[in-house]
C-alpha cells in the first residue's frame, strides 16, 4: 500500500493529526469492508416529469461501520480512490446492484456512478461488461454517470472507453452539470446520452430569476444537442411543476423518493403506480 507521508505537515497541528489518524483508521476499515463485501447499494428513483412514472434508479453506495454509523459516500469514495480500492469497491457494488435490478420490471434503468479516477483505466469498459455478463444483466439497462476531472489526462482514452460501452447499449450521463469540471467543454468532447443538472440549480431557481433562466437555457441546450435532461435535487412540488413546465424530461430528489435499500424498491414501485 502507498503511504502518503508527503501530506503530513511539518508543524505539529493537533487538529490535522487527528484527521490524519481518523483518515488512516477509515482507510483500514474500508479495506476490510470491501474485502468482506459489506458495502450496500441503495437506490434512488429517477422519475419522468411529464407523467411521474419511474424511469429507473440510481445506485448510491452505503457503508455502515461496525459501530452502526454511516460514513458519507463523498468521504469513503475519495478514500477508496486515494487508497487504490475504488476498482474493487465499484466492481462489487455493481454486481450487487445488478443482481437487485434484475428483479425489477425490465424497462427500468439502473444508473451507476463511475469515479473520475476509473475513467482513465483502460480496462474499465472490459471489466464493466464482464460483470454484466456474469450476472446476466442487459447492457441496455445500464446508465453510467460520470464527472470529469483534472486527472483525466488522456481524453482520447476516456472517449474510447465510453464509445466501447455505448456500442453495446450502455448509456452515458454527465453528472453534476454546472459545477466544477462538469462543464461545457465536456459536452463537446464526450459522447453523452444524458445530462444531470446539479441540484444547486434546482435548489435556488424558484427564488432566483437568473438561476431559472440558466436552467431554462441548459434545458434548451439539451434539446439542441438531443441529449435528455435530468434535474437533481427536486424537493418541492413547486420545483417539480416548474421543471415539468420547462420541458425537463427527468427528475430525481426527495420529493419522489430518498435512496432506499433494494428490499424497499418493490413496495415503492407499487406505491408509485397508485399515484
Ligand atoms: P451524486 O452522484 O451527485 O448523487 C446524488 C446525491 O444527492 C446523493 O448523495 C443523494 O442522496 C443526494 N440527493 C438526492 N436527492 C436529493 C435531494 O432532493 N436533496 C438533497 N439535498 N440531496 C439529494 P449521496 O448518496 O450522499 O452521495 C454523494 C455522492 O457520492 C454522489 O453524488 C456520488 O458522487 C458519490 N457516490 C455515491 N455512491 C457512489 C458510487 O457507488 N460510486 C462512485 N464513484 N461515487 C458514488
Ligand atoms: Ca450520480
Ligand atoms: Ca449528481
Ligand atoms: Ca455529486
Amino acid at each position: 500500500a502507498k503511504r502518503r507521508k508527503s501530506s503530513v505537515p511539518c508543524a505539529y497541528d493537533p487538529q490535522m493529526a487527528e484527521t490524519l489518524a481518523e483518515r488512516l483508521r477509515i482507510e483500514t476499515e474500508l479495506r476490510d469492508a470491501i474485502a468482506n463485501d459489506t458495502l450496500m447499494p441503495y437506490f434512488q428513483p429517477l422519475v419522468r416529469l411529464n407523467n411521474r412514472t419511474v424511469y429507473g434508479f440510481e445506485t448510491l453506495a452505503r457503508w455502515q461501520r461496525q459501530d452502526g454509523s454511516f460514513v458519507p459516500p463523498d468521504v469513503f469514495i475519495r478514500t477508496a480512490e486515494n487508497a487504490g480500492l475504488i476498482t474493487d469497491l465499484s466492481d462489487k457494488l455493481l454486481r450487487k446492484a445488478c443482481l437487485a435490478a434484475r428483479n425489477w420490471p425490465a424497462n427500468l434503468i439502473l444508473a451507476f456512478n463511475i469515479s473520475p479516477r476509473q475513467l482513465s483505466d483502460q480496462f474499465l469498459g472490459n471489466r464493466l461488461l464482464r460483470i454484466l455478463k456474469e450476472v446476466d444483466f442487459p447492457p441496455q439497462r445500464l446508465s453510467i454517470e460520470i464527472t470529469e476531472s483534472a486527472i483525466i489526462r488522456d481524453i482520447g482514452e476516456t472517449v474510447r472507453i465510453l464509445d466501447q460501452l455505448r456500442a453495446v447499449g450502455v448509456r452515458i450521463a454527465l453528472d453534476d452539470f454546472g459545477t466544477g469540471y462538469s462543464s461545457l467543454a465536456q459536452l463537446a468532447q464526450l459522447p453523452l446520452d444524458k445530462i444531470k443538472i446539479d441540484r444547486q440549480f434546482t435548489a435556488n431557481f424558484m427564488e432566483n430569476d437568473k438561476q431559472s433562466k440558466i436552467v431554462r437555457s441548459v434545458l434548451e441546450l439539451g434539446r439542441v444537442l438531443e441529449i435528455s435532461m435530468l434535474a437533481e435535487g427536486v424537493e418541492t412540488d413547486e420545483q417539480y411543476q416548474m421543471l415539468r413546465a420547462m420541458g425537463c424530461y427527468l427528475g430525481q430528489g426527495y420529493l419522489f423518493g430518498r435512496p432506499m435499500p433494494a428490499e424497499a424498491v418493490p413496495a415503492y414501485l407499487i406505491d408509485s403506480q397508485r399515484n
